[in-house]
């Protein structure tokens, strides 16, 4: 990814409390983030002790919108933290440039974009540091949970080694309060043979998606794709009636599943974080359908899936 430095810890989540950590940021601060992701995105800013504050999606991208992320800062903003959400860039280079304004670091979740590039750049590379999940439906998986975070700072990558291993700057010397976070020595050796067939797998879902944005076009919505970079960790279409979409897809045994459902600001979870409403994450959250999308899957199971959901339109 273009990093000068990959520290391995346990999970995605932690690569994210870790790195926010490591930069510093805890009680006190504001990190402004997607209202649309993985709950663990927004748990993880939590975890680092700082406030998630959420600002809506742009409603093409579904990423973090960047005019909505200016318009969330205050004096206790310390970082920005988009997610490059369904293998989809976020828009980086406004969002650097409203990072830059306001003097704010930028950790971008590459959870589900491993090879993902914006604008023909490595996402990962354009923030202080980024996490990756290695968890098994991600792009690159182990067979259980591992994760990784990326940046380019020495004394970043070194403060994150330290905080991985209980905060000790040498054997049983613990300096700061650390976490014990390790990417299982099993895992990593059976990502680093997987590692070789992620480009090929890349290219895979993207013949794929392909296939469904060919035979769905002007069926459903499509999800949009702003920037070729775009690596399809999920296809996620959008329809009106997704409800009963789901179920008639079901029917013709073919799984579908919703990512995600509730937006992040709407979990009881994080009621006390006091989140402003996001109402374009809302709506996608009520229209968004995932549907079979993995490097194995057969163009003709694709074709099949595609028939199943232009007979629903129809
Ligand atoms: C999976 C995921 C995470 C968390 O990764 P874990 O390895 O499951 O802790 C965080 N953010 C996003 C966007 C994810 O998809």
């Amino acid at each position: 990814m273009g990093a000068g430095h990959a520290v391995g810890v346990g999970t995605g989540t932690d690569a994210l409390t870790i790195a926010i950590r490591a930069l510093g940021i805890g009680p006190g601060d504001e990190v402004i983030t997607s209202p649309l992701s993985a709950a663990y995105t927004a748990l993880a800013i939590l975890a680092a002790g700082a406030r998630p504050v959420f600002a809506d999606i742009d409603p093409e991208r579904l990423t973090l919108d960047p005019a909505a992320a200016a318009a969330a800062v205050t004096s206790r903003t310390a970082a920005l933290l988009p997610v490059h959400l369904y293998g989809q860039p976020a828009h980086m280079t406004a969002l650097l440039a409203v990072a830059r304004r306001h003097g704010l670091a930028v950790v971008e979740d590459c959870c589900q974009a491993h090879l993902a590039t914006c604008e023909g750049r490595p996402v990962g590379s354009f923030g202080a540091a980024a996490a990756y999940s290695f968890y098994p439906t991600k792009n690159l998986g182990a067979l259980g949970d591992g994760g990784a975070l990326t940046t380019d700072d020495s004394a970043l990558a070194a403060r994150a080694r330290r905080l991985r291993n209980g905060g000790q700057a040498e054997r049983y010397h613990h300096v700061e309060p650390g976490v014990n976070s390790r990417l299982d020595e099993m895992q990593a050796a059976i990502l680093r043979e997987r590692l070789r067939l992620l480009a090929g797998w890349t290219s895979r879902r993207r013949e794929l998606a392909a296939i469904y944005r060919a035979a769905l076009g002007g069926v459903v919505t499509l999800p949009p794709e702003m920037d070729p970079g775009h690596v399809y960790h999920l296809f996620v279409m959008r329809c009106a009636s997704r409800d009963a979409l789901g179920q008639h897809l079901s029917r013709s045994g073919i799984g579908s599943l919703v990512h995600y459902p509730v937006p992040i600001p709407k979990q009881p979870a994080f009621a006390a974080a006091d989140p402003a409403p996001c109402p374009v994450a809302e709506q996608v959250c009520d229209e968004v359908l995932s549907l079979p999308l993995y490097p194995q899957l057969a163009p003709d199971d694709v074709e099949r899936v595609a028939a199943s959901v232009r007979a629903f339109a129809n």
